[in-house]
């Protein structure tokens, strides 16, 4: 029975002894390399005749008597995109006969190539055949190195093991071809949903393993852990078919849930058995604490999700005011999602989960609408010169179509560009500079106003300040809150208000709460105030009973105001 099967195995294969001599060869074998061949290290033999370089036999043979196995690199075959290493392997195999004599089993395999031949090696020891990611022995290795270096620093870590559901299933119908496909499109579609600096790799079979590195905190492994199952959203196309394929996993942390590799790897194991048992297509943490938490989150995130569709945002508008002339100039947009479960939560705590899932640019995009839509109604009401500031997310700049969009929703609201004002902040310019710069320079050449916001919590660069085309500087109410009775606040605002003024800049102070910071702003020379003083954030409906009231009322607010 060996006799046959090893005749027809499907790469050139063939039995020596412990001198080295032939013993009996496949049919492939025969094929491409002849009967002619009787041994591998002699003078006339497999390797004097099939090696490349100046290898010298006889010290090979020298190596496999004494390690017991040997990896042979032939060189390349094939040309292009198709060009190959070829490599023998030669191991030792047990026999049956009595003799106990060694005997080796040499195969003939055919790697494509990744790199130069020295890193092809490295790939044949470390890396997966099928889908070049790092294997079981190169996971472990990375993984030991990553948990010295959190130890170290103090990090936290997370792994993810994931097995794709049901796929014995997927091997039984397609056979073995077409699930080594989808497995590599598997890995593909994977790879490109962590960072470089997280070790994913195939463990073997259909399991595949990820470690996070440096987690800010934990539920941020719930990030990714839906990432992946959302990169099983759309079918995989094998041979012209769709497939449809989903995977279970299982996460366990560093240092919470083990100290050691195999610790870990266990946990995470019995994780992911638990999420077997939960029904498939899901994760689950080795702890029961996260697990709660990733469900509450889990929640949220889907709920978040279909809000846009159920039309549960609303935009509010806030107040913006010119001191001086005590006019009613601009209002800000502030989004607030009416969620059915919860009621209305606030945009800090959902913005920051809808960047993470990639939602903010949809939302964002639907804000900057709605803010013109509502303002080319008002305008239509004759408040021909009020302005609506939009707030922008840095996901928003890194993707390409802004400007497009911007453009269309100009036009489709008839809204002049001038009434518009775009805010972003300082981390959002830190994040792709170069990128940044030259969407504001094109949105202020479309005559939008730019604003910066939540000015000196972040970098304060003057660089930005000076090279970048703003035209408002908010200073954040952090400054505002204490300007009365802290020395320090009130000539950091001082500085700020003198700064912006050197530059041209219109500056407002957000969180303006009490006359007292109101008179200090203006004696600063602060031009413009937002704050609950003069109103809290109101629905569209309140807002323009405000625009209505706040022209009536004005002399006498200005009496309030305690301004001349
Ligand atoms: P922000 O842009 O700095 O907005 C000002 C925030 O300060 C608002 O909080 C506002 O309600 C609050 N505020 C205004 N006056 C006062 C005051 O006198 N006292 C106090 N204590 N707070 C005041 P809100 O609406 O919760 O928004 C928080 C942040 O969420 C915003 O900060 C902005 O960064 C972000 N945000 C809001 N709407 C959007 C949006 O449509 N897109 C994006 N990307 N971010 C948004
Ligand atoms: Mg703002
Ligand atoms: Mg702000």
């Amino acid at each position: 029975v060996f006799r046959d099967s090893f005749l027809d195995i499907s790469f050139p294969s063939f039995l020596i002894d412990s001198q080295g001599k032939i013993i009996i060869s496949n049919k492939i074998f025969q094929k491409r390399y002849g009967f002619g061949v009787e041994n591998v290290f002699g003078e006339n033999g497999f390797i004097s005749k099939y090696m490349s370089g100046d290898l010298n036999p006889a010290s090979l043979f020298e190596k496999l008597k004494k390690n017991n196995c040997l990896l042979l690199n032939l060189g390349m075959s094939g040309e292009g995109t198709a060009q190959e290493m070829i490599f023998l392997n030669i191991y030792p195999v047990c026999t049956t006969k009595e003799d106990g004599k060694l005997m080796y089993l040499c195969s003939i395999q055919a790697q494509p190539v990744f790199g130069t031949t020295d890193s092809v090696l490295r790939q044949v020891a470390h890396y997966d055949i099928l889908t070049g990611l790092p294997n079981r022995i190169l996971f472990k290795e990375r993984f030991e190195q990553a948990l010295r270096n959190s130890e170290r620093n103090g990090e936290h870590l997370g792994i993810i093991i994931l097995d794709l559901d049901r796929f014995k299933r997927i091997n039984d119908t397609f056979g073995h071809t077409k699930s080594d496909e989808i497995l590599k499109q598997v890995a593909g579609r994977l790879k490109q949903k962590f960072r470089k600096t997280d070790t994913f790799a195939r463990l073997g079979g259909d399991e595949f393993a990820v470690v996070l590195t440096d987690l800010k905190n934990f539920e941020d492994s719930s990030i990714v852990a839906s990432n992946i199952k959302d990169a099983f959203q759309a079918p995989f196309i094998i041979g012209g078919e769709k497939v449809y394929m989903s995977s279970s996993m299982g996460i366990c942390l560093f240092p919470n849930d083990g100290e050691s590799v195999e610790q870990l790897m266990k946990n995470a194991d019995s994780a992911l058995y638990h999420s077997k048992n939960r029904g498939r297509n899901c994760y689950s943490y080795y702890s029961g604490e996260m697990n709660q938490k990733a469900n509450e989150r889990l929640g949220l995130e889907s709920r978040l999700r279909d809000a846009i569709k159920n039309q549960e945002f609303e935009l509010y508008y806030q107040p913006r005011v010119n001191i001086s002339q005590c006019k009613l100039v601009s209002c800000e947009a502030l989004i607030r999602w009416n969620d059915p479960e919860k009621g209305i939560i606030p945009p800090l705590e959902f913005i920051p989960i809808a960047e993470e899932l990639g939602l903010i640019v949809p939302i964002g995009e639907w804000v900057l609408r709605t803010a013109c839509e509502d303002l080319a109604r008002w305008q239509k009401m004759g408040f021909t010169e009020l302005q609506v500031s939009v707030n922008t997310s840095a996901k928003q700049f890194a993707d390409n179509t802004l400007l497009d969009k911007l453009e269309q929703i100009l036009e489709d609201t008839g809204v002049d560009s001038r009434n518009l004002e775009i805010e972003i902040t300082e981390s959002t310019i830190v994040k792709n500079i170069t990128m940044t710069a030259k969407t504001l320079e094109e949105i202020s050449n479309m005559g939008v106003s730019v604003a910066i916001d939540d000015f000196g919590t972040g970098y304060s660069s003057l660089n930005y300040l000076k090279n970048l085309p703003f035209d408002t500087l908010k200073i954040d109410m952090e400054f505002i809150r204490d300007i009365t009775n802290n020395k320090n606040d009130a000539a950091i605002a001082k500085a700020i208000i003198a700064l912006a003024q050197g530059l041209n800049l219109n500056v407002v102070s957000e969180g303006v709460e009490t006359e007292d910071q109101l008179v200090h702003l203006k004696k600063a020379g602060c031009n413009e105030v937002q704050g609950f003083l003069i109103s809290r954030p109101l629905t569209v409906e309140r807002f323009e009973k405000f625009l209505k009231d706040f022209s009536v009322d004005c002399k006498s607010r200005k009496a309030e105001m305690n301004i001349s």
